[in-house]
Parts: structure tokens; sequence; C-alpha cells
């Protein structure tokens, strides 16, 4: 454990090696010559902010100020990473110290690099067999040597023709199914070695879901379905109905709390689930076709719901969709076909119109003269 009455010695013995009494250092930093006199006797640490200007005057780094000694270079690493572990612990509190240690603020969120996934054996009657990236009678590379990264805060789309492969690729990132080779990476962590037994707990601490269909449990109301999640995720119960509170006001969906999924729209089982996968504030949003079973006004409605919360939640959303409307409320999109990325387009700061314009263009561009695959589908 941090030390801090050694710490406050270090200081001391520094401060004098450098011939300053206590009032000359205190004048250096601004600060009063009483919290120099309460930090060398162990009474009190040093701001977060007097840090830096403590250590370059006193000419230590900050693992030796926190170590409360000068650290020999050899030994060096492993005593800076245990000392600095100990002090972060015991300041922010365990609970922090872990969300922050999970979370360092990467910029990718999620990172795929060459992943493939090779089915050996082709489902007779897949809606989907009529691909072309079958390499052998009886295999198919459902993805071919996939890489990218998505930033975080960022509302990125795969799309492609039905049996492009892009509802396997979002398993492979949803920890359901498992790539044949490459890495994919969630907030820096390898989910490729998550072991089966831990995929599930993997999945509800990290990931929120948005699927076309069962998304909702049928025997629970709206509101226990988006409890359960935050339940999962051990949140405390007293938070819990505020929590729900404000965000189903934000989704509009306030008024439907007590009913059960069967006895609200599709739109509305959707905005549903939507709550139910931010609330638990995941690190990636999976959505797999989310507006295809929702006519065009709920469909919209899910769509601003989504970049909803990218802007004011923070979230990220990975969103497959063969729709190009829907894609068009992305800021970046993911052309794939027959298991490959072909394509990239990014939104920038074009309006939505001109953004779906793009996209039409660019599907064409990679479809080049066969629009057969081409599924272009108005909801
Ligand atoms: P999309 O979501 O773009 O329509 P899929 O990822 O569902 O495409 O399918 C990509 C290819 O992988 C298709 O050729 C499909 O037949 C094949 N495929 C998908 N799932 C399986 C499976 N479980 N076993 C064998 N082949 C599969
Ligand atoms: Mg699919």
């Amino acid at each position: 454990m941090m030390n801090q009455v050694k710490i406050g010695a270090f200081i001391s013995e520094r401060r004098k090696a450098k011939g300053w009494t206590q009032s000359q250092l205190a004048e250096k930093l601004e600060i009063t010559d009483k919290a120099v006199s309460k930090w060398e006797t162990g009474r009190s640490m040093p701001d977060l902010s007097l840090f830096m200007p403590l250590c370059t005057l006193l000419d230590v780094t900050l693992n030796e100020l926190f170590a409360g000694e000068c650290i020999a270079e050899g030994t060096l690493r492993e005593k800076a990473d245990e000392v600095l572990m100990d002090v972060i612990t015991s300041w922010l509190g365990h609970d922090k110290w872990e969300s922050w240690k999970n979370d360092p603020a990467p910029q990718n969120v999620l990172e795929v690099e060459n992943v493939s996934r090779l089915y050996e054996t082709v489902l007779t009657g897949h809606e989907n067999n009529r691909n072309k990236h079958k390499i052998k009678n009886n295999s198919v590379l459902a993805v071919n040597d996939v890489s990218f990264q998505v930033a975080h805060g960022s509302f990125v789309g795969i799309m492609g023709a039905s049996g492009s492969g892009k509802t396997t690729l979002l398993h492979l990132i949803a920890t359901i199914d498992k790539p044949t080779n490459g890495t994919i990476r969630i907030n820096g962590q390898n989910i490729v070695d998550i072991p089966d037994e831990a995929a599930a707990e993997f999945r509800r601490r990290h990931l929120g879901f948005v699927f076309q269909e069962y998304n909702l449990l049928e025997t629970l109301t709206i509101y226990e379905n988006i409890a359960l999640a935050l339940t999962m995720k051990a949140v405390s119960k007293e938070n819990i109905p505020q929590m729900i509170q404000s965000l189903s006001e934000k989704l509009d969906i306030s008024a439907i709390l007590d009913k059960f999924p069967y006895e609200v729209s599709g739109g509305q089982r959707q905005r549903c689930a939507c709550a139910r996968a931010i609330v638990v504030n995941p690190d990636i949003i999976l959505a797999d076709e989310p507006t295809g079973a929702l006519d065009s006004h709920a469909a919209r409605q899910l769509l601003d719901t989504l970049a909803m919360l990218c802007r004011e939640y923070g979230a990220t959303i990975l969103m497959v969709t063969h729709d190009v409307m829907a894609a068009s409320y992305c800021d970046r999109i993911l052309f794939m076909k027959d298991g490959e990325i072909k394509a990239s387009l990014s939104r920038e700061q074009e309006s939505k119109q001109k953004f779906f314009a793009d996209i039409l263009k660019k599907i064409e561009w990679i479809e080049g003269e066969s629009h057969d695959v081409l599924e272009v589908v108005n909801p």
C-alpha cells in the first residue's frame, strides 16, 4: 500500500538536497508553507495537479514520488507498476480503478485484424447458398481476411448483399462464433481467446445487442426487460428506477414501460432493445438489420435513436444492414462482398441525402455491371 509518511519523508529529503526551505518550495509551487509541512509529516498528500510540478522541482519521477524512494534503474519497471497500482487503487477506490484499467479510453473500441471464417459444411437449403465465395464444393469462406477498426463513439455500418458474410462477421465480434484466423480486440482485449464458458459473461459485461428479432423476453414487461440487463450488470437496486426513467423519456418509451413486448409496436420494441443495450454502458452495441422488420417511419425513428445514442451517450455502434436508407445514418460504411471488405465510405460533414447518393454510387461501383447480386430494399 502507498505509504504517506514515507512519501512525506522522501519529499523532505529531496527538498533539502536541493537546499530549499519549506517556504521556498511552497513559493515555487504557489502554495502555502503549511501544505508542504503537512506533506512532509505525512498528514496529507499533494493535490493531483501538483504531482508533475513537484516531481520536476525535486528531480524525481512520478513513480519514485509514489514509492517514496529513488528507484534503481534495474527494478524500475517492476517496482513502478506495483506502486502505481497501489496508489491509484487507494485514491480512486477499487471500482474506479477497475473501470479505468479496463477502459483506458482507447481510440479504437474494436480492432479486427485479418479475420476469416471458413465453414466446412455448407448448410443445405441455406438462404445464401447461391453466393460466389465457395472455395470447395462443400465449404465456404464466409469471411475472408477482413481488417478494420471502429473508433470510440462512432456509428459504423456494414453493408453487403445477402450472403456476403455480414452476419457471420457480426457473430465473430459478438463472441457467438469463432474465427478460423485472425484477432478481434474489444477495448484491447483479444476476444478470440475467450473460452466458451466465459463468453456469455463477456457479452453481458461488454456488449449490447439490437437484433431484428428475439430482443426482448416476452414474459417480462418492457421495464423488467431493461431492469434485467442492469441487474445482470450488478447495478445497485436503488439506482435502477432512476436510470430507466431518464433513458425511457429520451427514447420516448416511458408510456409503455408497464406493457409486455407483444402489446407494443415493432418500433417501440426496438427502441426498448436500444434502451436495454445502452443502459449497461457497453463497449460496443452490435446491431444486425435492426430495421429489417420495421415500416419506414419506425425505421427512421430507430435510426435517429441509434445516432442519438452515439452523440449523447458516447455509444459506439456497429450495424449490419443491406438497406441504403439505414446506412445513410452511419458515420462510416464498410462494404462487404463475397466475405471481403471491398471498400469503405466516410460521411464526414455530408447531409444524409448526399451520403445516401454516395452509398448508391459506391454499391454500383462495387457490383460493376452485375446488379443481380445487389439488394436495395426500400422499407
Ligand atoms: P449475410 O448476413 O451477409 O447475409 P451470412 O454471414 O449469413 O451473410 O452468410 C455468409 C455465407 O456463409 C453464406 O454463404 C452462408 O451460406 C454461409 N453460412 C452462414 N452461416 C453458416 C453456417 N452456420 N454453416 C455454414 N455456412 C454458413
Ligand atoms: Mg445476415
